[in-house]
């Protein structure tokens, strides 16, 4: 990685020493003006470099804020995997972690209301083990063929290219699964007050592997040990104005000062036999599982102790995805897990090039071999020398056929049933968001949730639109939906008067 240069003089990139790097090479005229020359390498390439020193954004989550720690194993959770990162009271993993908003650019406000993602990559023996975790315990969906449309309808108008509540709202009321996190993102956890006061969700549910084919399917969730912290609507606006880096520069100074953030880690887990009698769907990412029927094992810590020291270096340029696995981790029959599978990996060759996974921050701690993969754009290293390049060869030194160095095999699980739209919406869709505002919220934050989603519908244009949003949130509950109507009657008679 190329960090600070150890000479006291500039170069070109390719090494030539430099006179002076602060002025071009020019023939005067006697007037003192000037033509440069296309001889001027180091102008020409100061000014191309700097056409180019942007690579695609995140189509979502494009503002981050990273850090670096690490994940410490707490307790004994040897019945449930193999993991090697995950076994070893007291066995630390380094890790890098990147916490965004999801819907705007990388140059927006960190304090708009919206979900965070929650990125760690953990570097393990085995491999790297990505978690790409969100803020809140659900999704909006549970059919990743409207991920694309869930995300644009957060985002710009095609034609005004300005962010619209009739584009929103009418996304939703067509997607009423969606009702659940809705009632989050509208709520106090909408809008967090730092990124040290915030729980991570894998939303997903994964397999946890032994070595002799049992699992349990788990939930991952993440608590920070400061507590949940938050702001409200009307200062969200505010920081937005005023201090749009808020949230990434809490985290920076936090951790610059040496005041560490430090989060717990914990599953749930249901045993495969046991999956009948759950009252919901366990591969449905809008669903929760009640912490009554399968409560929280701790399991591990992270803190993040570790600043960047070049944020596109060590944060921009990480790649994270949901299929960065170890062994003792497998994917679950979980259709937007499968999905996102395929995307993220697709998303960063396309942002970072072929070779994404041979970038320093990216780069895999443990042994590294797959001479089926080489060359490409950027590829760095030796590209594996003379090693065969294809597969079946009895050539020394190796024979691909030899997996005697893995003793890992993944589990067997027979999945066969009827091809089924998982878009069909019922009540079920609506208990836990019910539960959500009855049982769960106080008074005070029943207020703010009315308070800060009514702002919301006020911008919607269509009458038609927002009487369809009421009924979503009646679906809710009754006197969910009422409130809100009153109390965006009043927002809009408010606006006229
Ligand atoms: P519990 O009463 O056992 O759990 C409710 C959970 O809600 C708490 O443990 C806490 O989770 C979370 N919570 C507390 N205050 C708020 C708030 N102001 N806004 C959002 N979440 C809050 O009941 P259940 O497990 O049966 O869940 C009931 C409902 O609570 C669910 O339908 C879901 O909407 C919500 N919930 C459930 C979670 C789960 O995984 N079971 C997680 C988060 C929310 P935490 O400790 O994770 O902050």
């Amino acid at each position: 990685m190329i960090a600070s240069n150890p000479q006291p003089f500039y170069t070109l990139a390719e090494g030539t020493p430099l006179p002076r790097n602060d002025t071009s090479v020019q023939v005067r005229n006697k007037n003192g003006g000037g033509l440069v020359l296309l001889q001027d390498t180091q102008l020409i390439e100061t000014l191309a470099h700097f056409s180019r020193e942007r690579i695609p954004e995140r189509v979502v989550h494009a503002k981050a804020a990273g850090a670096r720690g690490y994940f410490e194993v707490t307790h004994d959770i040897s019945d449930i995997t193999d993991a090697d990162f995950l076994n070893g009271i007291g066995k630390r993993s380094e890790l890098l972690t990147r916490i965004s908003t999801v819907g705007a650019e990388s140059g927006s406000a960190d304090t708009v209301r919206d979900v965070h993602g929650w990125a760690i990559k953990i570097k393990t023996n085995e491999g790297n083990n990505d978690w790409v975790f969100n803020n809140q315990p659900v999704f909006f969906i549970r059919d990743p063929i409207k991920f694309p449309s869930v995300n644009r309808s957060h985002k710009r108008h095609p034609a005004t290219h300005s962010t619209d509540a009739d584009m929103f709202w009418d996304f939703h009321v067509n997607a009423p699964e969606s009702a659940h996190l809705l009632m989050f993102l509208f709520g106090d956890r909408g809008t967090p007050a730092s990124l040290r006061n915030i729980n991570g969700y894998s939303g997903h549910t994964y397999k946890w592997t032994k070595k002799d084919g049992s699992f349990h399917y788990v939930k991952i969730h993440i608590h920070a040990d400061a507590g949940i912290k938050t702001i409200t609507d009307e200062e969200s606006i505010r920081l937005a104005g005023e201090s749009p880096d808020y949230l990434t520069l809490d985290l920076y100074n936090a951790i610059e000062s040496g005041n560490f953030p430090s989060y717990t880690v914990s599953i749930q887990t249901i045993h495969p036999k046991d999956i009948a009698s759950c009252p919901v769907n366990i591969f449905d990412m809008t669903k929760i599982w009640p912490h009554s029927l399968y409560p929280l094992r701790p399991v591990g810590k992270m803190v993040f102790d570790t600043n960047p020291r070049n944020y596109f270096a060590e944060i921009e340029q990480a790649a994270f995805s949901p299929s960065t696995m170890v062994p003792g981790i497998e994917a679950s029959a979980d259709p937007m897990l499968q999905a996102r599978m395929f995307a993220y990996p697709d998303a960063q060759r396309y942002r970072l090039g072929v070779n994404y996974q041979q970038l320093p921050t990216n780069a895999a701690k443990s042994p590294i071999y797959i001479p089926t993969e080489r060359d490409g754009a950027f590829t760095y290293g030796l590209n594996y020398g003379d090693d065969p390049n294809y597969l079946n060869t009895a050539i020394e030194p190796i024979s691909f056929h030899d997996t005697s160095a893995s003793q890992y095999k993944p589990t067997e699980e027979s999945l066969h049933g009827p091809i089924v739209f998982t878009s069909e919406v019922t009540d079920e869709d609506f208990k836990q968001p019910r539960a959500l505002w009855n049982d769960v919220l106080s008074k005070d934050e029943q207020d703010r949730f009315i308070h800060n989603i009514s702002r919301n519908i006020a911008g919607v244009k269509r009458d038609w639109l927002r009487e369809k949003v009421y009924e979503l949130f009646r679906k809710v509950d009754k006197s969910l939906g009422d409130r809100i109507e009153e109390a965006v009657r009043a927002l809009l008679e408010e606006t006229k008067a």
